[in-house]
């Protein structure tokens, strides 16, 4: 199978066909698994054979999710969460010890910063942030106890674009493991790992279920730091469910094609905003004007399907666009068959002050669409009749 195509690792990586030779893979729904003979079960508990236990600690749906992520992202190993934010708080807790500090991009997921700022210091674990655009200035914040060089790219939702390339020099120079949320990209977009990421950490929540049905997260990456996660989620039972774990490989068969779509539908929506005139500018990694557009190119096989714009008129008109709304779902989520649309300043940012959301790339009139599989010129139609 590593000799084949992305698609057809997504379609063809499968476990073993059970004496009913399925076509397609079954529902392992079951909590544990039984032994031969005491020999057998006391040579599984000192893990001197590699199989099923428990499904807290692997069930056969999730390992064929994590091979196939794992052949995706080309990493070695990796272990499968109940959500995104599971696999972000196991993979860091996993690795950092009280006193250690973590240097992160600003412009990360809400519920990851309240992590560094409203949780982390509980356990004596420091964080400093750099701004997307002042990447050089990374170096400066690292300290003796640096251990983690956290981003993401793009950014949520001002869709920034970070130079992995660069990111992974620095994080080589300085023995940092490098960990890169790639959820807005999806696999099939961007492998962080080829540009010298140690971990890449999925919510399955988003593209990679594509259908907006269930919860999923998952790291994957070097062998040794992944048995670093696996001790302790083993322990502290975050593991995907079974049931989500087929429904998520399942979608990875399609995967490709739907991220295709996603794509070329926000690069024509992007395309026409740029041209209309209550918009103040746009934002996508494809599209020219980007001021990250090389390093998109470099990284990205094409812009992945989330649009940020400023509508002409601040708060008040970023509240009208988004009432006016008629098709598409005004809602949190992203990387959805249906296109969304959310207002961060009057919403999922509404928490922070004018200064902080600047500091993430949003304006009081920044809308950011998810776009969707809908035709494109019906995701068109809504946002035009909504401007007007
Ligand atoms: C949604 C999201 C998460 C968290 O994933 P959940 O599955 O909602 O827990 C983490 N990082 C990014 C970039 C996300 O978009």
């Amino acid at each position: 199978m590593s000799n084949t195509k992305f698609e057809t690792k997504a379609i063809r990586t499968q476990l073993n066909r059970s004496e009913n030779l399925e076509h397609s893979v079954p529902m392992y729904v079951t909590s544990s698994f039984v032994f031969e003979d005491a020999e057998d079960m006391r040579a599984s508990f000192a893990e001197e054979k590699e199989r099923n236990i428990y499904s807290r600690y692997s069930n056969p749906n999730s390992s064929e999710f994590i091979e196939k992520v794992c052949l995706m992202e080309g990493a070695e190993d990796g272990f499968a969460f109940a959500s995104g934010m599971a696999a972000v708080f196991s993979t860091l807790a996993a690795l950092l010890n009280s006193g250690d500090h973590v240097i992160s991009s600003r412009s990360i997921f809400g519920s990851t910063h309240s992590l560094f700022n409203n949780f982390f210091p509980k356990w004596n674990i420091g964080h400093s942030y750099f701004k997307c655009g002042e990447e050089d200035k990374i170096e400066g914040l690292i300290t003796p106890n640096t251990k983690i060089l956290y981003a993401e790219t793009p950014t949520n939702p001002g869709v920034d674009v970070l130079d992995l390339e660069y990111l992974g020099k620095i994080a080589k120079k300085h023995q940092l493991i490098l960990i890169i949320d790639n959820c807005f990209a999806s696999p099939y977009l961007q492998q962080p790992i080829k540009f010298g990421a140690d971990l890449v950490i999925h919510s399955g929540t988003k593209l990679m279920d594509g259908q907006g049905r269930v919860l999923a997260g998952i790291t994957v990456g070097s062998k040794e730091l992944v048995d670093k996660v696996y001790r302790f989620s083993r322990i502290t039972g975050p593991a995907l469910s079974p049931f989500n774990a087929w429904v998520l490989s399942k979608s990875l068969e399609t995967l490709a094609v739907r991220v295709d779509r996603h794509c070329e539908n926000a690069l024509k929506l992007a395309e026409f905003l740029e041209g209309h005139e209550k918009v103040n500018w746009v934002r996508y990694p494809f599209l020219k004007s980007h001021p990250k557009h090389e390093v998109a190119k470099k990284q990205m096989k094409a812009g992945g399907c989330v649009v940020a714009f400023e509508v002409k008129g601040g708060l008040e008109a970023g509240q009208k666009f988004f009432n006016s709304i008629k098709m598409l779902s005004l809602s949190a989520n992203l990387g959805d068959s249906r296109s969304i649309v959310t207002h961060p300043a009057s919403t999922t940012h509404s928490k922070l002050s004018v200064e902080e959301r600047a500091e993430t790339g949003i304006t009081d009139g920044t809308v950011r669409v998810s776009v969707g599989l809908e035709h494109i010129d019906d995701i068109i139609a809504d946002i035009q009749q909504a401007l007007g």
